[in-house]
């Protein structure tokens, strides 16, 4: 799984950072970026899923590896 972040659309209420915060961190103004380079570990996916679920701006985009 790859995830980015679509920091035009991200309005900062850091909702990805508290479900995974291994792979999501916030930066001095509260924008979000991915912080896990590469393939997003299995065990990690479902939360992953879940905070693009839960992102109130649709601003995360999850993907298969190629
Ligand atoms: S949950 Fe969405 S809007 Fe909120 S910080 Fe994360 S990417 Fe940005």
């Amino acid at each position: 799984m790859r995830v980015r972040v679509d920091a035009q659309r991200c309005q900062g209420q850091n909702r990805c950072y508290a479900l995974a915060p291994e792979v999501f961190d916030v930066d001095d103004l509260g924008q979000a970026l991915v912080i896990a380079t590469g393939s997003i570990p299995q065990s990690l996916e479902a939360r992953v899923r879940l905070a693009a679920a839960n992102c109130p701006e649709r601003a995360i985009t999850v993907s298969d590896d190629d």
